[in-house]
C-alpha cells in the first residue's frame, strides 16, 4: 500500500466508465502523474490531474493563482482630475484593469532587479489617460473606459537600428527582453476587440476632465491580487464524498439537498456493501481555471508547473548544500518509474472532446495633490515592489 488504495481503481484505464458512454478517466499511481484536458480555450480550461497527492494538486492551484507574473498598474500620477471620483479610488480602479501580459516572464524585468531609478523600457509599461467631456447635445455624462488608455513609450528604450553602423551595444539580458517582448504588452485586455465590453473606470459630467499617467510593473499576486492571471482556479476531488472529508449538513434528505457535481460521472459510485477504507486517499483532481485574459490560460498552467519544479529544485539544492549529500550518488539503480503515457505514448488523451493534453510538453492609491501631481504608492508612498 503506497497510499493509493483501490478507491480510485487501478493505475491503468482498464476500468469500465462509471457511466455507459462516459469518459474513461486515466489514473496514475505514485510517480505517474497523468493529465486529461477536458476543455481548453483561450480563457478557460477543465482538466483532470491524477496520480498525484492532494498537497501537489493544491500547490499547483496556489502557484497558478499567486506566482505566475503579469503586469498591472502600480503607480498613478494625477495631472488633472475634476470628476467626483477621488484620486485614490480611480487609482485603485486603474490597478485592477487587466493588461495583456503574454511573454512577460521573459519579456520584462522586475523593477527591483533593474538598474534604473524610476522605471524604464525594460521593467515598466507606461500608459496615459487623457480625456475631457465638453458636452454633447443630449448627453449628460460620458463614460471613461479602459479602452481610452494609451501606451506611451517608457524612458530608456533600445536605440533604433542603424543599418550602416555596428549593432547597438546591448547586454545579453536586455537583448533577451527585447526579443521576448510581446508587441501588445501592457494593452488593456479587450481593447478594440468587438464584442468585448470595455471596463468602466469613471463617469464624467460636462466640463470635467481626467489626465493621468500610469506606470505598470511586473508582479505576482502574492504581493497584490491585481497581478493574478486567473479569476477562478479551483479543483474538486472525491465527488461522491467516499473519503468523508466533508460532512453534508441536511434537513431531510442528504442526496436531494446535495446534488452530485458533474465530475461524479468520472468516478465509480460507492458500493454500500463495502466497508469504509481507512487507507484511501484522493488521487484524481478535477481542475477548473479561468483566466482574466492577460495571459492565455494554457500558458498559466504551463508556467505554474514550471514554477513548481523550479521551487522544488531550489529546496533540493538547499538541502544538498546544507547536508553536503547529493541524493543521486549511488542511486543509479533506484526505482525511478518512467512516466506511463499509456499504450500510444499519451496520444490516447486526445479525442476526449477538448483539445490535446499538452500539460508537460495600484493601483497604488495615488496621492494626487489636488492637481499638482504626485506619485502614490500603496499607502506608504512607495510601491511594494520598490521596498
Ligand atoms: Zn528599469
Amino acid at each position: 500500500m503506497n497510499g493509493y488504495s483501490s478507491f480510485n481503481g487501478p493505475s491503468t484505464s482498464a476500468i469500465a466508465p462509471a457511466v455507459p458512454g462516459g469518459i474513461d478517466v486515466p489514473l496514475g499511481s505514485t510517480n505517474q502523474p497523468r493529465l486529461l484536458v477536458r476543455n481548453l480555450n483561450h480563457q478557460e480550461t477543465t482538466f483532470h490531474l491524477s496520480g498525484v497527492e492532494l498537497a501537489y494538486a493544491n500547490s499547483l492551484r496556489r502557484v497558478m493563482m499567486a506566482d505566475v507574473p503579469t503586469i498591472a498598474i502600480d503607480q498613478v500620477l494625477f495631472i488633472q482630475n475634476t470628476t467626483p471620483i477621488p484620486d485614490e479610488m480611480l487609482a485603485h480602479r486603474m490597478g485592477l484593469v487587466p493588461l495583456i501580459s503574454r511573454g512577460v516572464a521573459k519579456g520584462l524585468r522586475y523593477t527591483r532587479d533593474c538598474d534604473c531609478d524610476e522605471g524604464c523600457y525594460y521593467c515598466m509599461v507606461t500608459l496615459k489617460l487623457k480625456v475631457a467631456f465638453r458636452g454633447t447635445e443630449g448627453e449628460k455624462f460620458m463614460r471613461v473606459t479602459s479602452d481610452m488608455l494609451e501606451i506611451v513609450p517608457s524612458p530608456g528604450g533600445p536605440p533604433p537600428p542603424n543599418p550602416y553602423g555596428p549593432p547597438p551595444d546591448l547586454s545579453e539580458d536586455d537583448r533577451q527582453i527585447i526579443n521576448n517582448r510581446d508587441s501588445e504588452l501592457g494593452q488593456p485586455v479587450g481593447k478594440g476587440q468587438p464584442g468585448v465590453p470595455p471596463i468602466l473606470l469613471a463617469k464624467m459630467g460636462k466640463g470635467q476632465e481626467i489626465e493621468i499617467v500610469c506606470k505598470a510593473y511586473k508582479g505576482i499576486a502574492k504581493h497584490h491580487a491585481k497581478w493574478s492571471p486567473l479569476s477562478t482556479v479551483a479543483f474538486e476531488y472525491d465527488p461522491y464524498n467516499k473519503l468523508r472529508h466533508t460532512t453534508h449538513w441536511f434537513e431531510t434528505d442528504e442526496h436531494a439537498e446535495w446534488p452530485l457535481s458533474a465530475n461524479a460521472m468520472f468516478e465509480q459510485p460507492p458500493d454500500p456493501s463495502q466497508p469504509f477504507d481507512f487507507n484511501a486517499v484522493p488521487s484524481t483532481f478535477y481542475f477548473n481555471a479561468e483566466s482574466v485574459n492577460s495571459i492565455p490560460v494554457r500558458s498559466v498552467v504551463e508556467q505554474g508547473l514550471d514554477l513548481l519544479v523550479e521551487g522544488l529544485a531550489g529546496v533540493i539544492l538547499a538541502v544538498q548544500k546544507e547536508t553536503g549529500v547529493d541524493e543521486d550518488e549511488g542511486e543509479e539503480d533506484a526505482a525511478l518509474v518512467e512516466p506511463d503515457l499509456g499504450p500510444n505514448g499519451g496520444q490516447q488523451l486526445d479525442g476526449y472532446g477538448g483539445g490535446a493534453a499538452q500539460g508537460y510538453g495600484g493601483g497604488g492609491g495615488g496621492d494626487g495633490w489636488g492637481g499638482q501631481g504626485g506619485w502614490g504608492g500603496q499607502g506608504s508612498g512607495m510601491s511594494p515592489l520598490r521596498r
